[in-house]
């Protein structure tokens, strides 16, 4: 297991913790001790550097704001911005951007602007426009982190993954991590994108608003056999009442997993109880 702790703004001990513990709880585990994406930095860094020397990824001084989108996983509420090019062919080195701005540039990926065919399990095939959507994004922040797309694109390789399990939210990321992976020389894993879980408003479920977790449905006292069972049935993949994770394990086939979202009741902690 990788634990994507790249945002250091919103990293903290105690949240690695309670992620681990709502995994276990679920009755989710994996092989090995958990890692860090942060372990990698440097490498990572370095990876961004060589794209710049190739001339594939160019030094960029413009403003934090933008950037700070770019570091986390872009989700469908998030608005989309494109980067207008500003600084593409404005310096010949993340030297002199350096010493000409005074400041940390980021570095950017310039994308082909070009149509990316990608398969997806679910979806099928796609045609995905990232310099439409993207523009040329960020791959390395200011401070020196890897962006998301970067640090997601170079992690499954190290790791050998080979299929790629996400929220469909994720669904236009393809794009940017397609071109990465051919820039870089790196297979593409097998893409399955799978229909969210969402509050009772159509919202996704997210930390930043608030979203019903893990904690406060085991706070409520309902048992992990209960959710799963309320979950999987809702999936259309068992009809059982309650369920173990083992045993949903069993029961799992993409074939048959509803297409469409599942949206929680608003008395979501009573239905289960
Ligand atoms: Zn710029």
């Amino acid at each position: 297991m990788r634990l994507e702790d790249l945002d250091k703004s919103r990293v903290r001990e105690e949240f690695i913790g309670a992620c681990l513990e709502d995994l276990k709880w679920i009755g989710l585990d994996w092989d090995g001790p958990p890692s860090f994406q942060s372990d990698r930095e440097q490498e990572l860094r370095e990876t961004a550097e060589s794209l710049v020397s190739e001339d594939l990824a160019y030094p960029c001084i413009c403003t934090r704001r933008e950037i700070r989108a770019a570091i986390s996983a872009p989700h469908a509420e998030d608005e989309a911005s494109t980067y207008p090019g500003t600084c593409k062919g404005r310096f010949r080195s993340i030297q002199e951007a350096q010493e000409s701005s005074g400041r940390q540039p980021s570095l950017r990926f310039q994308c082909p602007p070009e149509e990316i065919e990608i398969q997806d399990r679910l979806h099928g095939q796609l045609k995905l426009s990232p310099w439409t959507e993207f523009g040329d994004f960020v791959i390395v922040s200011p401070e020196g982190h890897a962006s998301y797309q970067l640090a997601v694109v170079l992690d499954d390789a190290a790791q050998g993954i080979t299929e790629v399990l996400r929220g469909d939210d994720l669904l236009s990321s393809c794009g940017p991590q397609a071109v990465l992976q051919r820039a870089l020389g790196l297979k593409r894993p097998e893409w399955i994108h799978v229909p969210l879980v969402l509050d009772y408003t159509g919202e996704r479920l997210a930390k930043r608003t608030d979203g019903l977790s893990i904690r406060a449905i085991r706070e409520a006292g309902i048992s992990p056999e209960r959710l799963l069972g309320w979950l999987l049935s809702e999936s259309g993949l068992s009809e059982e009442h309650e369920i173990s994770a083992q045993a949903a394990i069993r029961s799992f086939d993409l074939e048959v997993l509803n297409r469409s979202p599942i949206r929680l009741p608003e008395d979501f902690l009573e239905t289960l109880a």
